[in-house]
């Protein structure tokens, strides 16, 4: 699949000192994007205000709690979101975080022509610039397709991705001439895919992000968490903490994040980190063994 390669490590890669396990909140800000659409093609009402929530009041939500704690992450955010709700995107971007573009209208490329594709993703590129005044250095796309890497490399500068669910670890991706980061990502930490990966086109408008309670959320967290955090004493792995401003963002599963962060930070060696941190730790590895040449 694509005209990429990985370049692997020939030994196996480190954390700076100090760094057990680093944890990268991803908050996906993309409100209402995805909302679901009716048989006849229109907007379903109930899920598009449900989800609106997002981007009103769950995304400020979620911000205020990572800087309560003092948390730095990665804001994930759709173009059309960024022009509807530009204040928070300013805000995030203020403050420093690292920012992924999203799509534009949360589109799943899979579906789509790759010329369509691009469209998307260069639109996106210029909401932020023109916007923002940001220069995306990150793009996560939701429902890759088969040539959404090469897509990003021949076209971008884009310092890293997390558009694949495929390891524990980052690794380096190279293709047309150029390189970046691929930062795999997990969902299994907030309501998302909760009643089971596969089924996602039965999420419907009576179905849609209730079904898992805050307690057993906040489980699934806390499990790979511990499960990770035992693995970090031996080896390098890290952990994607994927959140939703309109899921997690609602008060009980806020409370549940606020909570987990808590808990985590009471770990040594834990670290609340960025795509752009990470990326630039996990280079270190690359350069370390002369691997790099662009
Ligand atoms: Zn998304």
């Amino acid at each position: 699949m694509g005209n990429w390669k990985e370049v692997a490590l020939k030994k196996a890669g480190k954390w700076p000192p100090g760094v057990r396990l680093p944890i990268i909140i991803s908050v996906h800000h993309q409100s209402e994007e995805a909302c679901v659409m009716l048989p006849d093609g229109a907007v379903d009402p109930r899920d598009y205000y449900e989800r609106s929530y997002g981007g009103r009041r769950g995304g400020w939500r979620l911000l205020e709690i990572m800087n309560k704690h003092g948390v730095m992450g990665t804001w994930i955010i759709c173009g059309a979101t960024c022009e509807k709700y530009p204040e928070l995107s300013r805000e995030v971007i203020k403050q420093g975080h690292s920012i992924a573009g999203h799509g534009y209208a949360h589109e799943s490329p899979s579906d789509l022509h790759p010329d369509k594709e691009l469209e998307i993703i260069t639109k996106t590129v210029r909401v932020f610039e023109d916007k923002m005044g940001h220069h995306l250095k990150g793009w996560r796309t939701c429902a890759a397709s088969h040539v959404t890497l090469d897509l990003l490399l021949k076209n971008f500068d884009f310092e890293w991705d997390a558009s694949v669910w495929n390891d524990d670890l980052p690794y380096i991706i190279e293709g047309h001439g150029k390189h970046f980061m691929e930062v795999p990502f997990s969902v299994y930490s907030d309501a998302a895919y909760s009643k089971g990966a596969g089924n996602i086109e039965q999420i419907n408008r009576f179905n849609t992000w209730d079904m898992n309670t805050p307690d057993c959320v906040a489980q699934i967290m806390r499990d790979q968490f511990d499960a990770l955090y035992e693995r970090g004493a031996e080896q390098a792995v890290m952990m994607p903490l994927t959140v939703h401003d309109f899921i997690t963002g609602r008060p009980s599963r806020a409370k549940l994040f606020d909570d987990f962060i808590g808990y985590a930070k009471q770990h040594e060696g834990v670290v609340f980190t960025t795509h752009d941190e990470v990326r630039k730790w996990w280079l270190g590895n690359y350069e370390a063994e002369k691997l790099l040449t662009a």
